[in-house]
């Protein structure tokens, strides 16, 4: 029996699968603390119980008896501060708790813009479960909408309220969708998704405020060129940032989120931080210094784990891939493509519901990264070519390699190969 005491704050996929690692690899005592829920849920599938696929139940990847039978301690509290010198946490129901390594798993919370009228019943992030509720309460009676936030939140929320027969007006700051990731001709296939779904979307559009009605509950929002939206639920969906105010003012360095080396430990001896609150000092090219992601934690979660077990690891995520769904539409990206669309090739198909982009390093002629709408690509195939460095030719000869579409869904090789090579003539000449 190992008598160490482990501590995990937070009980979302980072702080899980860490539990879960260190309960295989060592017999330490594990404690696993969240303010949210007992148990652990699958966040990315809280849009499926308000539509009415699942019910929460259906969403905990474990059974509840899992937890007791592995020797994870689940603690259903905040916490409130902690006192790293004396290594004590302060917790909100009054217990305080000491660790011997402590591992900071905090998550993300919904990021606002200092608007007037965020406290009104009815103005919400959707984050949490918590979220989910007052989203439940708040769409009861609900006509109108309005969505904030051209991301995949927002659009996730948009397909919710549709979902309820709720009219959605859906406010994007930017020129077109998701503009800071996808390219024009991405993002105008995803706006004619969004439209076909009945969701009235607005571009160039900020906001001022949010105003209400005597009672204190939502009545409009007001955007800055001078327009309101009568609704009665309001949605920010304008990202999330690092869930870290709680330890502010302490010994931990955090920037935005808590600054980690690659064996994603902090400033402080026995301190850890992983998934979505952790920042990586020496983020690997091409990615960022915080991805807030599912298998970002999840990958963090078995190193960390590895690392307190005494076997050094030092995080290392291959190419970048995400992938989404924009109502019916699906996209995958992997490695990486630029938002401008330079060096890059894209076939688009005549509805417009399909497309496919090759980006490419135009010296060297070596694949990039690529983007997929409407049509589902091999993820194990591109990480062979992007680790292969196959140039922009080979990739585009060897095409249908990549294709994971079931066996009815031909996709018309030959055309888009020809498209993309009259593309890539003028580039390379
Ligand atoms: C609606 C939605 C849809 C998403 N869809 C996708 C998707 O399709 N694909 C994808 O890759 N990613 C998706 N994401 C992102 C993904 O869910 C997150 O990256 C991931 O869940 C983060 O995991 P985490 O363990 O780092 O943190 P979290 O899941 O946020 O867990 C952190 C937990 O710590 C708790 N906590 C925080 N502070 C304290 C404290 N002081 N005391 C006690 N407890 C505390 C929080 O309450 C929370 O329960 C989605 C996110 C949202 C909100």
């Amino acid at each position: 029996m190992d008598d160490r005491q482990l501590v995990i704050i937070g009980n979302g996929v980072a702080g899980i699968t860490a539990a879960r690692h260190l309960r295989k690899r060592s017999k330490v005592r594990i404690k696993v603390i969240s303010s949210e829920s007992k148990h652990f849920f699958s966040r990315t599938a809280l849009m499926y119980v308000y539509m009415g696929h699942m019910k929460y139940e259906h969403i905990k990847p474990y059974e509840d008896h899992f937890w007791e039978k592995n020797r994870i301690e689940l603690l259903h509290d905040r916490v409130e501060k902690i006192d790293f010198n004396s290594k004590t946490l302060q917790l909100q129901k009054g217990e305080s708790l000491s660790y011997d390594q402590l591992i900071i798993a905090s998550g993300s919370k919904t990021a606002t813009h200092g608007w007037s009228g965020l406290e009104l019943q009815g103005v919400q992030g959707m984050y949490s479960l918590q979220d989910l509720q007052s989203m439940e309460d708040s769409t009861r009676n609900c006509k109108n909408a309005v969505v904030i936030g051209g991301g995949l939140i927002g659009v996730e929320v948009a397909e919710m309220l549709v979902s309820r027969g709720i009219k959605v007006d859906y406010l994007v700051r930017e020129s077109r969708f998701w503009g800071n990731v996808l390219p024009k001709e991405e993002a105008d296939l995803v706006k004619q998704q969004i439209e076909a779904e009945g969701v009235n979307i607005h571009f160039n559009t900020e906001v001022d405020s949010f105003f209400g009605n005597d009672s204190e509950v939502l009545s409009g929002v007001k955007s800055k060129d001078g327009r309101t939206f009568d609704c009665q639920f309001a949605a920010v969906a304008t990202g999330v940032k690092p869930n870290v105010d709680f330890l502010k003012d302490s010994a931990l360095e955090i920037e935005k989120g808590i600054l980690v080396n690659e064996h994603l430990e902090t400033n402080l001896k026995d301190v850890y931080a992983i998934g979505d609150c952790a920042q990586l000092r020496n983020p690997l090219k091409d990615r960022r210094s915080i991805e807030a992601v599912w298998y970002v934690g999840k990958m963090m979660g078995e190193v960390v784990a590895a690392n307190i077990c005494g076997k050094p690891t030092k995080y290392q995520p291959s190419h970048w891939f995400n992938s989404a769904k924009f109502f019916n539409l699906e996209y995958q990206t992997y490695g990486v493509v630029d938002a401008s669309g330079k060096d890059s090739i894209c076939w688009v198909n005549d509805k417009k519901n399909q497309l496919i982009r090759l980006a490419f390093d135009p010296e060297s002629n070596k694949i990039r990264g690529v983007n997929s709408l409407g049509v589902r690509l091999s993820h194990q195939q591109f990480d062979q070519w992007l680790n292969s460095e196959l140039t922009i030719d080979q990739v585009i000869n060897d095409l249908e390699k990549a294709d994971f579409n079931p066996e009815f869904f031909n996709l018309p090789f030959s055309i888009i190969k020809e498209e993309l090579r009259s593309q890539l003539k003028p580039i390379s000449a």
